[in-house]
């Protein structure tokens, strides 16, 4: 199916169903995918179809000028993103600068547009480091992803390229206290003939455990939208999501749903 690479280090302003509008920020290459997971949902498509090749991920000068750029051209128009979004083609957190860039990227928020929040869609994997744990306490949206809390679901769901141990994932997201969104995704269907479901009770008990375990001020979740990598997932019903919600609700947790 048809998925997408972003072009442009920074992209849009576009309406997110989640975030309102927002202005993307992908220190990604610009012509290829670069993620240390290959989600089966991946809108960017799978590493191996979008190899990065010889581009390269952008400099930290080159992010903070295209964001001046866009943030000026917005100004002069009157216009204010609600929100700065680092996604785009793979995991921003790979970055070996992006610490440095979150710092830029905050003074630049507060020269331009004030009101904006700051957000990171990450795949919580490089939380071992450090600098990337205090650069995220930084921003004001840290959504950090969980699609199961069984290791096997997301072997299939993320195939994370390195090791992966979702017990050591939950210790490393106790780190920021309760001040992260959670996000996951629901999907299931065949996936090279393997079938692919994260919403089984086991999966979802598994998954309300792990919520408790990292007590996040917000859990986001949602379904497939756009084309994915293969056909035979499918979206997960909203009257589905709803009741999966529900029972986060009844936590005691804040929970958003996107269908
Ligand atoms: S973590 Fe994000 S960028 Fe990486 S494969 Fe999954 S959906 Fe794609």
């Amino acid at each position: 199916m048809a998925t997408f690479l972003f072009d442009k280090i920074v992209f849009g302003p576009v309406k997110s169903r989640r975030l309102g509008v927002s202005l993307g920020i992908n220190l990604s290459p610009v012509a290829g995918k670069w993620c240390n997971f290959d989600c089966v949902y991946c809108e960017c498509g799978l590493n191996a179809q979008n190899p990065a090749g010889s581009n390269k991920i952008p400099k930290r000068e080159e992010v903070s000028e295209a964001l001046e750029m866009k943030l000026k051209e917005m100004q002069e128009e009157g216009s204010v993103p609600d929100v700065i979004t680092f996604a785009g083609n793979g995991e921003p957190t790979m970055h070996p600068h992006f610490a440095s860039i979150i710092d830029d990227t905050i003074k630049l928020r507060d020269a331009y547009c004030k009101s904006a929040a700051i957000s990171v869609l990450s795949n919580s994997t490089m939380l071992h480091k450090p600098a990337v744990v205090e650069a995220l306490k930084k921003v004001e949206q840290n959504i950090m992803k969980l699609d199961s809390g069984i290791e096997e679901t997301i072997l299939r769901i993320n195939q994370p390229s390195g090791r992966y141990a979702v017990v050591d994932v939950i210790e490393n997201l106790k780190q920021f206290d309760g001040q992260l969104i959670l996000q996951t995704m629901f999907t299931r269907g065949h996936v090279n003939g393997l079938w692919i479901d994260n919403t089984t009770e086991a999966d979802l008990a598994a998954w309300e455990e792990a919520v408790r375990k990292i007590r996040p001020r917000q859990v986001m979740i949602y379904t497939i939208d756009r084309d994915t990598p293969f056909e035979g997932l499918k979206k997960v019903p909203v009257q589905e999501l709803r009741i999966i919600a529900a029972r986060i609700k009844d936590l005691g947790f804040k929970v958003s749903v996107s269908g």
